[in-house]
């Protein structure tokens, strides 16, 4: 026997399909429909073209100006982009005569009323890692322990069991209540309970529901000090409420989120946390047990790069926030049952075709959707929000899908 006992009780994550087949518009892993900002792409060249020595040398350890970056524009957005206002200078009362400011202009960036955040993120309250998968694996192993079972929704991001399974942590799943929402009361009994730490998705995937920030903030006002307490904040930025506010109060709260979706970075692989300095050194401890250098360097730039450029994604968030109610109301005229998203993508069935059968007919017509075959969730396809020519795209496809059925 040439491999170690623990292989054994893998169970790999199982991500959205990457067919080489044909050029499929791939609506099935969430991604950004929108290619990052031109500052990024700038900053990518400039550093490979003007700065090849830096290819050869270790990156930044502690990613600093990342991490400045970072906590910029959570300041500047709230945490929440689709709702982020951007104001151009040129809004801004210009003197008579003079000549309109250079469309180059940086726009203003200020968060919605709602999302300000009543005390100002400092870099020592993030970490960040190779996407928020990496991340989430160290908080894991930090915060969770084989002594004591942690608890989670039944349907939730698939990879949460996964991790556990690597760590040998032992977890239970809440069952979501009738309209897919979670089960706050029930989890925190749970915790109570079992004092293992609470972790949950807000807005939840593949639901798309969201908690409101007070809803979180009962639960964490009931839920004991000295457990911890993750929420996963991946699709907040498409209108969710975020718990960045709460971190003033709550000194057991660790809120994981990451470029992927929002900033239309899922191919850099960056993701970070957002909590107190004292949890960041801990998962930053765990990191260093492991590969102690951080993301790469060019990673770094680029990061930087998408963080001081709000305006962009705000942008970005919006246009597909437009497209998810646009499509919400398509599938409600065809007769799905869809559930209201605070995400960048929906979760629908209808009567009489099974979401296996619904995804393979729409793949046969270049598009390409994501079913689940968890039970208790088979009929539903999940859906991610594209550019309005994908959506367009699709809606066709789901024409002709249910003509001929
Ligand atoms: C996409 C997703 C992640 C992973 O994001 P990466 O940063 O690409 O690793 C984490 N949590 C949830 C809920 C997600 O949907």
């Amino acid at each position: 026997m040439i491999t170690s006992n623990r292989l054994k009780n893998l169970h790999p994550y199982v991500p959205g399909e990457q067919p080489k087949d044909r050029d499929y518009i791939k609506l099935n892993a969430n991604e950004n429909p929108y290619p990052p900002c031109p500052q990024v792409q700038q900053a990518v060249i400039d550093f490979v073209q003007n700065h090849p020595e830096k290819m050869g040398l270790y990156p930044d350890p502690d990613s600093n100006e990342l991490h400045a970056a970072i906590a910029d524009l959570l300041n500047k957005t709230g945490g929440v982009l689709c709702r982020a206002r951007v104001t151009t200078p040129a809004e801004v009362a210009t003197p008579a005569n003079e000549a309109t400011p250079a469309a180059s202009a940086t726009p203003l960036v200020t968060p919605a009323p709602e999302d300000v955040i009543p005390f100002t993120v400092t870099p020592d309250m993030i970490y960040s890692g190779n996407g928020s998968d990496e991340v989430l694996s160290f908080v894991f192993y930090a915060f969770f322990d084989s002594s004591a079972k942690f608890v989670m929704p039944q349907y939730t991001y698939s990879f949460y069991p996964v991790y556990a399974g690597f760590y040998n942590i032992p977890m239970d799943t809440i069952p979501l209540k009738n309209d897919w929402s979670l089960d706050t009361k029930a989890m925190l009994e749970h915790a109570r309970t079992n004092k293992g730490g609470i972790i949950f998705a807000n807005p939840n995937a593949p639901t798309g529901l969201g908690l409101k920030r007070d809803q979180v903030r009962k639960m964490l006002e009931e839920a004991s000090p000295d457990e911890i307490f993750i929420v996963d904040e991946a699709y907040v930025d498409f209108g969710g409420e975020s718990c960045i506010p709460l971190l003033a109060d709550f000194k057991n709260l660790v809120i994981v989120r990451t470029f992927s979706k929002s900033l239309c970075g899922a191919g850099q692989r960056l993701g970070y946390i957002v909590s107190s300095p004292e949890l960041v050194n801990v998962v930053t401890t765990v990191k260093n047990s492991v590969n102690h250098f951080p993301i790469d360097a060019i990673a770094q730039v680029s990061g930087k790069a998408a963080c001081l450029n709000p305006a962009y994604y705000a942008e970005c968030a919006r246009k597909v926030v437009n497209e998810r109610e646009d499509f919400y109301n398509f599938l409600l005229s065809h007769g799905f049952y869809v559930l209201k998203s605070e995400t960048n993508f929906l979760f629908a069935k209808k009567e009489g075709i099974a979401g296996d059968e619904l995804y393979r007919k729409i793949k046969a017509e270049g598009l390409l959707i994501r079913h689940f075959n968890t039970k208790g969730i088979e009929d539903f396809v999940r859906i991610t929000i594209g550019t309005k020519e994908q959506m367009d795209l699709l809606k066709k496809a789901f024409e002709k899908v249910l003509n001929d059925c």
